[in-house]
């Protein structure tokens, strides 16, 4: 029996998705943010932070597979990762499937969000939290990235949005010039950085600005999607490196043993189509 209605924006109040509630099972208010989960009737349980939505049990595998494993495959023998927010945790779950990756900084400013994902949406993190190759740095990625001394082989930017008419957002500072100046200083020379850059359909301001950004900033960029129906249909991605390529190739081989839920040939091949609406 449905409770009540959600409503949240997919793009400022130009357009909005409405979603039947079950139950609310978690509100706090943190230092940073405000954090709720519901469990809704058509995508279970959904995490919000500022009335934003972050990830649906629904497709988040969609979303995270897509923003962690298209860039990773791409890579020979990737060892060393930093996620910039995702403290829901399903970066970690991704990056965990490796037998290569062997330490992962994951720096999340908001304690608040792992707590009530690991209570919540353990699904969404499966363990990783857990796993001895992850840190969890509880701190602004800023300052972390500015003063970092390890070099990575892939950057995961996961962070909330910045938002159209909504000024002062937690992770401004993220969309930044000067935060990718200090990404590629932490990038291994053979390293890829990869941001999700909100719904290209309804929010392309997201991917233009990343991609002008990074252009200005990296010697190679990119970008590719996958399908979020709860993104309001998809999800734009952006990826920048120092020479190496995000490959359009599906990595067959690699991924069958992968057993991914949402990405094989035909999910591949449209992240790399380009849409015409
Ligand atoms: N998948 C979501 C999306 O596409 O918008 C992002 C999910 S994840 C929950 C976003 C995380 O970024 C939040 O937990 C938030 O606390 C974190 N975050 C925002 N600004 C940050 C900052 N400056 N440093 C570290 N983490 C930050």
């Amino acid at each position: 029996m449905s409770l009540s209605h959600l409503t949240f924006p997919i793009r400022s109040d130009k357009l909005t998705m409405t979603a039947s509630v079950r139950e609310h099972l978690s509100h706090r208010v943190t230092e940073f943010q405000t954090i709720d989960i519901y469990e809704t009737d058509v995508y279970g349980r959904v995490l919000m932070l500022d009335n934003h939505i972050q990830l649906t049990e629904l497709d988040e595998h969609a979303y995270h597979e897509s923003l962690v494993q298209i860039p990773l495959l791409s890579m020979k023998a990737p060892k060393a990762a930093l996620v910039i927010g995702g403290g829901d945790g399903g970066v970690l779950r991704e990056l965990a499937k490796h037998p290569t990756i062997e330490h992962v900084d994951m720096v999340e400013i908001d304690a608040g969000v792992v707590e009530e994902s690991r209570q919540w949406l353990p699904g969404v993190s499966d363990g990783a939290f857990d796993d001895p190759r992850m840190h969890l740095h509880l701190e602004d990625a800023f300052p972390f990235v500015e003063n970092a001394t390890r070099k990575y082989d892939l950057i995961v930017a996961d962070s909330t949005d910045t938002y159209e008419e909504e000024d002062g957002a937690l992770s401004e500072m993220l969309f930044t010039d000067e935060f990718y100046k200090d990404c590629f200083n932490a990038l291994a020379e053979g390293g890829i950085l990869v941001t999700q850059a909100d719904n290209l359909l309804f929010c392309p301001y997201s991917l233009e600005n990343i991609e002008e950004m990074f252009g200005r900033v990296f010697p190679k960029t990119g970008s590719y999607q996958a399908i979020i129906p709860s993104f309001g249909g998809f999800s734009g991605y952006c990826w920048a490196s120092k020479g190496a390529e995000v490959s359009s190739e599906y990595p067959e081989e690699k991924a069958a043993k992968m057993n991914f839920r949402y990405l094989n040939q035909a999910t591949w091949n449209f992240a790399f189509t380009k849409l015409a609406f």
